[in-house]
């Protein structure tokens, strides 16, 4: 059987932006295993959906991003055994290895809402969390002239929290242009207490939401949805109360959770919900299998889950792992910082910077990022893709 020295499972984000560094490292024999042709920038999708990016910007082939002298695996991980040190795929193959990287992203749960796996990508029901059903956002937004738009956030963690809101922005602002707010009732279910955790970004959002006459229902999911009858069941979970909602058009987002093998592995923390990996939150190893590393959506951290952290995950889990391999090296610590733009119109963002004590950790302190603005959105739109592509998965930033 097949064996590594260090095995990268997952060539997404995390898994790229890894291996690359530890290539940069000097450390040899890396293999990644990855089932996808593609690559995806989700961060884009939700401008895929707001009709102002192509979907064909936020993909690049695999085969172009696995770094030099990497051996790519094009297979699905189906089980690990950390005592074993192996790692089954669905092709039926063993893959053994020294240390362990666990980069898989989490998984989509459509079936976690009733109506909603039948229902998403047809009958005016859309989601920018994947790329088959992202562009029919925009088309919805487009040809929606008055009525009802119904936006959700599912209760539990998911990756980009603020993107269920940003999109519901985004479409408020573009019938506001168009002249027809008036003639649209917009509603915006989100599962918190409050529209996000930071007082200073929570005031900005109240106002935009404000701004357009959007409805919030807080402390609020989607139980139900009836496809055909255009109909989705929203329930107040504070109060019980429960109210059936006719719509024109629906944004959801799905309950998300760890991949079922990872759920079901010793790797998985026992004490998680949803099945993350169990991980120091600062050096990124996990509790119990100090040669298993994990990053990115997989990993159970308590931060936002957005490429942002990975984009500071990935050099302190390379450090840490290189420190281990070679047992001397500096360690290096993860502070938490996740970030969250949330675009609020056709040219505006606010970028929300954060770590684990909820402190706001801007990276260029100057500018007030509390409000939104003209040239944070050009970050989000122009210069955050080309970070990516150019930097992070080159292992460069
Ligand atoms: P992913 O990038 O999802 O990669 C996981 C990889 O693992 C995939 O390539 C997958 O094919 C592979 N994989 C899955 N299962 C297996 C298996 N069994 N075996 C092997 N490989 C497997 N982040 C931001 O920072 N800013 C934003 O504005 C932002 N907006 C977003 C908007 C949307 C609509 C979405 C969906 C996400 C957004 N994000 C944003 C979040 C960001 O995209 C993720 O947090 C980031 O991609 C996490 O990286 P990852 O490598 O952990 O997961």
């Amino acid at each position: 059987a097949a064996r590594h020295r260090v095995l990268v499972v997952g060539g997404g984000t995390a898994g790229i932006a890894t291996a690359a560094r530890l290539r940069r490292a000097g450390i040899t024999d890396i293999a990644v295993i990855e089932p996808s042709d593609d690559h995806w920038y989700q961060p884009l999708w939700t401008l895929v959906g707001g009709g102002q990016a192509s979907l064909d910007e936020t993909r690049r082939a695999e085969e172009k991003l696995i770094p030099e002298g990497v051996r790519w695996i094009r297979a699905a991980a189906t089980a690990v055994d950390p005592d074993a040190q192996t790692v089954t795929t669905d092709r039926g193959s063993v893959v053994g290895y020294d240390y362990l990287v666990l980069a898989t992203g989490l998984q989509l749960d459509w079936d976690g809402v009733p109506g909603l796996a039948d229902a998403v990508g047809h009958g005016a029901v859309s989601s920018n969390y994947s790329p088959r059903y992202a562009p029919y956002t925009w088309e919805l937004i487009r040809n929606m002239r008055s009525g009802t738009a119904i936006f959700t956030q599912p209760a539990g963690p998911i990756k980009c929290a603020g993107a269920p809101q940003k999109i519901a922005y985004i479409a408020s602002d573009y019938w506001r242009r168009q002249g027809l707010l008036d003639k649209i009732r917009v509603v915006l279910v989100l599962p918190g207490d409050s529209m996000f955790g930071i007082a200073s970004w929570r005031q900005t959002l109240e106002g935009v939401a404000a701004r357009y006459g959007i409805e919030v229902r807080l402390s609020s999911e989607m139980t139900a949805l009836d496809g055909p009858s255009h109909k989705a069941t929203i329930v107040n979970n504070a109060t019980g109360a429960e109210e059936i909602l006719d719509f024109d058009m629906l944004h959801a987002v799905p309950p998300q959770r760890a991949p079922g093998w990872v759920a079901a592995s010793p790797l998985a923390n026992p004490a998680s919900p949803f099945g993350y990996v169990e991980v120091d939150k600062h050096t990124l190893q996990h509790r119990r299998y100090p040669n298993v590393f994990a990053l990115g959506d997989v990993a159970d951290l308590p931060t936002s889950k957005t490429g942002a952290a990975v984009r500071k995950q990935a050099p302190v889990l390379v450090a840490n792992l290189v420190a281990e391999m070679r047992g001397v090296g500096k360690r290096k610590s993860y502070d938490g910082y996740s970030s969250c733009p949330f675009v609020t119109a056709r040219d505006r963002m606010m970028l929300a910077e954060f770590d684990y004590e909820l402190e706001p950790s801007p990276t260029i302190p100057v500018i007030d990022t509390t409000k939104d603005r003209r040239d944070m959105w050009l970050l989000k739109r122009y210069g955050l893709p080309a970070m990516y592509w150019h930097g992070m998965v080159k292992g460069r930033i």
